[in-house]
C-alpha cells in the first residue's frame, strides 16, 4: 500500500467527527470475524458495524454472488429485474405481518423508517410516537424520532416518547420472566386518551444503537393490543435485531407480536452493499399514493442479489441456527467476568448479543487503585480501549456511556468468545 495512504495528516480534513474509542485506528482489511490495520494488527471485531455484517466480513458467498452480479447487471431505475422480484417475493414470505404483504426497497435504514413512515401517515394521518432510548436514524426526519441529538430544525412530532422497559432496574421489582410488563401500564393509558391524533408506534424488539436494552416480549405483545383497539399502526424497526442478532429473521415472530409494517436494514445487504427494506399488510403499502417516494439506487440488481444471498445465508444454509450456540458462549462468559469483576458490573444478554454494564463502585475510595476513583463511564471507555489495545473491537454505549456491547458475527466460534472473555477479565 503506497505511502500517502499510510501517512495521516495532522489537520483531519473530513468533517465526520467521531468519540467512538475504535475510531482513530486505519482499517484496511477484514475477513470473517477480524479486522486488519494498516500496521498488520488483528483485531477480532464484535461490533460488526453495528450488526451490518452479522455474516462476518468478506463472506466468500457474498463476495462470489457480488462478483457475479458486477459482470451481469448493477444498476437500473424503477425497472423491473428478477432479483428485485425474487427479494421482494421472498421477503413477503417471511414477514412477521398478517398476510398479504407487500414489500418496499429502500437504501438505508433512515430512508426505509421515513417510508414506513410515509404510509402510515398516508393509512391513518396523525402523530407517529416512538420510545425512549429510541434510535430510529439521523436523516432530518428520523432524527426526530429517535431520541438522541435532535436538532430544533423541525418542531419535534410528539412531545412523548414512551418509556421502553428497563427490566434490570424494574420499579416494582419484577422479573421480565414472570412479568405482565407493567411498565406499559401508563402508555396503554396515554394511548387511550390520545388515540385519534395518533397515527403509528414505531418501536424496536430490543434498543439497539443507545445500549442493548432488552424488553419481554409480553412488553410487544400487550403494545399490539393497544394499538390495535384504535387501529394505531404498529411500526417494528428490526434493522438492527433482525436478520438473526436476536434469533429469527424477524425477532417479533419469536417474540410473538404482529406489527403492521417492518422494517428491515443493515445485513439484509451481507455488509457489502446498503439496501433496506420495509414490509407490511398490502393494505396498508398500497396506500401510500404514486409519486410520493422513490429513490436512485434503491432496489438496484446488485443490492438485491446480495439481500438474496444473506437470505439464502441464513436460512437454507442455516446461520440463524448459530444466534443461539452464540448467545450461550456469549451468557456463560459474562457470568464468569461478573464473578470475577473488580469493578460491580451488571450483564445481560439476548440473542447473539451481550452487555456488561460497568456500576457505581459502593465504596470508591478503599482501594488504592486510581481507577476506583472513577466514573463508571470513565471506567467503561478505559475497557474498550484496553480492549482495542488488546485486539478486540467493543462498542462504548448507553445513555450514560457506561454499557459496553459485544455484537460478534454469527461466523464466531466459541474459542473467538472465549478469547474476548480472556481479555476482558484480564482488564478487569
Ligand atoms: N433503526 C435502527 C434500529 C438502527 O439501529 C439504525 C442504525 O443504527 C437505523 C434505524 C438507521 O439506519 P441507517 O444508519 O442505515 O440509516
Amino acid at each position: 500500500m503506497d505511502e500517502a495512504f499510510h501517512s495521516h495528516p495532522s489537520t483531519p480534513v473530513g468533517a465526520q467527527r467521531s468519540n467512538d474509542p475504535n475510531a482513530d485506528i486505519l482499517f484496511v482489511r477484514g475477513e470473517g470475524v477480524y479486522l486488519w490495520d494498516a500496521e498488520g494488527r488483528r483485531y477480532l471485531d464484535f461490533v460488526s458495524g453495528y450488526s451490518s455484517t452479522t455474516f462476518g466480513h468478506c463472506h466468500p458467498q457474498l463476495v462470489k454472488a457480488a462478483t457475479d452480479q458486477l459482470s451481469m447487471l448493477t444498476q437500473i431505475v424503477g425497472l423491473k429485474h428478477p432479483w428485485r422480484k425474487e427479494l421482494e417475493a421472498r421477503l413477503a414470505q417471511l414477514a412477521p405481518t398478517p398476510a398479504p404483504v407487500k414489500t418496499w426497497l429502500a437504501t438505508s435504514g433512515a430512508r426505509a423508517v421515513e417510508i414506513a413512515w410515509k404510509i402510515a401517515y398516508a393509512f391513518r394521518p396523525g402523530l407517529l410516537v416512538a420510545f425512549d432510548l429510541a434510535y430510529h436514524g439521523r436523516s432530518m426526519a428520523t432524527g426526530q424520532i429517535s431520541d438522541t441529538h435532535r436538532l430544533p430544525i423541525l418542531s419535534t412530532q410528539s412531545d412523548r416518547h414512551l418509556p421502553f422497559p428497563r427490566c434490570s432496574e424494574c420499579p416494582v421489582g419484577l422479573q421480565p420472566k414472570t412479568c405482565n410488563a407493567e411498565c406499559i401500564d401508563d402508555s396503554e393509558g396515554w394511548i387511550d386518551e390520545n388515540a385519534s391524533k395518533l397515527s403509528a408506534i414505531i418501536v424496536e424488539p430490543a434498543i439497539g444503537a443507545r445500549g442493548y436494552f432488552y424488553a419481554p416480549p409480553q412488553f410487544f405483545q400487550r403494545l399490539q393490543t393497544a394499538a390495535r383497539r384504535y387501529g394505531i399502526l404498529l411500526i417494528d424497526d428490526e434493522i438492527q435485531m433482525g436478520l438473526g442478532r436476536l434469533g429469527g429473521v424477524f425477532a417479533a415472530k419469536m417474540q410473538g407480536w404482529e406489527p403492521d409494517l417492518a422494517i428491515l436494514g443493515k445485513s439484509l445487504g451481507g455488509g457489502i452493499v446498503p439496501i433496506a427494506a420495509v414490509i407490511g399488510r398490502s393494505a396498508i403499502m398500497d396506500s401510500l399514493p404514486e409519486g410520493y417516494e422513490s429513490e436512485t439506487f434503491a432496489a438496484n440488481p446488485l443490492a438485491c442479489r446480495l439481500a438474496l444471498e444473506s437470505l439464502d445465508l441464513l436460512i437454507r444454509d442455516r446461520m440463524l441456527d448459530r444466534t443461539h450456540l452464540i448467545s450461550s458462549w456469549i451468557d456463560s462468559g459474562l457470568r464468569s467476568l461478573q464473578k470475577k469483576s473488580k469493578h460491580p458490573i451488571r450483564v445481560d444478554c439476548q440473542g447473539a448479543s451481550g452487555v456488561i454494564e460497568i456500576l457505581q463502585s459502593p465504596n470508591k475510595t478503599d482501594s488504592n487503585d486510581p481507577n476506583d476513583l472513577s466514573t463508571p463511564q470513565t471506567i467503561a471507555r478505559r475497557w474498550v480501549m484496553q480492549a482495542r489495545d488488546s485486539g478486540l473491537l467493543l462498542q462504548l454505549s448507553g445513555p450514560q456511556r457506561n454499557r459496553i456491547i459485544l455484537i460478534p458475527p454469527l461466523v464466531a466460534e466459541e474459542h473467538h468468545i472465549r478469547h474476548a472473555f480472556n481479555i476482558l477479565r484480564k482488564i478487569n
